[in-house]
């Protein structure tokens, strides 16, 4: 059984006058049709970056070094400019966080969907028009023969994330994009936001890159998770094993960073101490200055993936060794 997206050995550079920075290095993560993945990390840990590159949308100073992306078998680093336009708002739907800088304000709502119904599935006049609704409404727009001629000033934030939503499913898409897609809003309208793109993917069968700092998005949308951080995922597995037994001891922190007494689930806090810069100047391994664990061996040797049942870790702790059941809770760290 083939992926839907299936991303190997990805690199990203950013080059600049003064120095070379890596902040996507070898990411490698699959995601099947119907699928969530979850991308979780703290900010500027590469998850953005990873969709830009995606996407091909990288800025001015960003390339793809290395690395292969499919979707659907096809190779998207082997497409062509127009080619690419075609996959993004057709094949790949996108979301972004602040729908304030991704919707044109001087347009209606119903335009700029119509836009992409035009680009991506050829609609016009009154069958365009009728999509339009038929979008809207899908999404939860009450009233929408009406709102779509309203400019997005006009909708509150849930609402225009709603818009989004609607416009990055009007190319029909196999796989979503959604960078952050809640977290601007409010948290009753972060649930009611997550539930409907969870509902119109089951619907749709389509795939879901799903990029968040917060464990409780996780914790509510998600079936496979990937932990990433500078610039590398250094842990990746389903969900529910996720939550039973994180284990880098980078995961084990971000659960204990939680406020006491919080259900599962909720933004994260740094652990202490920072993240490397990105310069690619690594011997060892990249969360020795924050791990209460590490040992000789991380400071000048790069750990590798180990498996531990179905998960993945890249951790010295875990190589060729078989992990006794009692230490594979979260509790027991
Ligand atoms: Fe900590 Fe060493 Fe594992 Fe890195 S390899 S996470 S420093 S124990
Ligand atoms: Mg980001």
């Amino acid at each position: 059984e083939n992926a839907l997206l299936e991303v190997a050995d990805l690199n990203v550079v950013l080059d600049s006058p003064a120095r070379r920075l890596h902040p996507v290095d070898g990411v490698d993560f699959s995601i099947a049709a119907g699928e969530t993945f979850a991308l979780l990390g703290e900010s500027g840990c590469g998850k953005s970056m990873t969709a830009l590159a995606l996407t091909r949308l990288l800025p001015e100073s960003g390339r793809i070094h290395a690395g292969q992306v499919r979707l659907g078998g096809d190779d998207l680093l082997g497409l062509s400019e127009a080619g690419m336009r075609a996959v993004r708002g057709g094949r790949i739907g996108m979301v972004f966080q602040e729908p304030a800088t991704s919707l044109n304000p001087v347009m209606t709502v119903g335009d700029q969907i119509g836009e992409v119904l035009a680009q991506h599935r050829g609609l016009e006049g009154a069958a365009r028009q009728a999509e339009v609704v038929r979008l809207l409404a899908a999404v939860g727009i009450p009233d929408a023969a009406r709102r779509a001629a309203d400019y997005p000033f006009q909708f509150s934030g849930g609402m225009k994330q709603r818009v989004m939503i609607a416009m990055a499913l009007a190319g029909e898409p196999e796989l979503l994009i959604a960078d952050e897609p809640t977290t601007a809003l409010d948290v009753t309208i972060q649930a009611q936001v997550l539930d409907l793109l969870a509902r119109l993917q089951a619907e749709r069968g389509m795939g879901m890159l799903l990029i968040t700092h917060d464990l409780g998005v996780v914790a509510r949308s998600a079936d496979q998770v990937g932990v990433m951080y500078a610039g590398q995922l250094v842990e990746t597995g389903a969900r529910d094993d996720f939550f039973r037994a994180p284990l880098h001891p980078y995961s084990r922190k971000l659960f204990a960073a939680l406020p006491s007494g919080a259900q599962r689930g909720g933004p994260l806090e740094a652990p202490e101490g920072s993240v490397p810069v990105l310069d690619g100047d690594f011997p060892g391994c990249r969360f020795v200055e924050r791990c209460p664990l590490a040992f000789d061996r991380c400071d000048d040797e790069a750990p590798d993936w180990a498996s531990v049942g179905a998960q993945r870790v890249r951790c010295h702790l875990y190589e060729g060794v078989s992990i006794p059941r009692a230490l594979e809770t979260r509790e027991a760290n």
